[in-house]
């Protein structure tokens, strides 16, 4: 049966559209909801429409993981793997102990 759940909030369509695209090539369906609406609206700009993306309850895990490194990459910050800190995602290295994630 089809269960689909909220996964993730995106921030605005060429986002979701990202994500989405970046679900879809590890084999998760990836539904939109509120896309579509900028057509209806006319005057609203495309960016700055919400987009809840949503997957089957099963590949909800596998889906996490996708928004996880997503969200690594593109800018939401990152948790130092080193000392545990929280950096923003403008750092390179961790500003606290100079931990270089890329270079584990
Ligand atoms: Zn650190």
């Amino acid at each position: 049966m089809d269960n689909w759940i909220n996964l993730y909030r995106a921030s605005h369509t060429l986002e979701a559209h990202a994500l989405k695209g970046a679900l879809e090539v590890e084999g998760v369906a990836v539904r939109l909801n509120g896309d579509g609406l900028s057509g209806a609206l006319g005057e609203l700009p495309v960016d700055l429409l919400q987009v809840t993306l949503l997957v089957r309850a099963e590949d909800r895990s596998k889906a996490g993981r996708v928004i996880e490194r997503y969200q690594q990459r593109q800018g939401n910050g990152w948790l130092c793997g080193q000392c545990g800190e929280e950096n923003g995602a403008i750092f390179e290295v961790c500003w606290c102990c100079h931990h270089d994630p890329h270079d584990n």
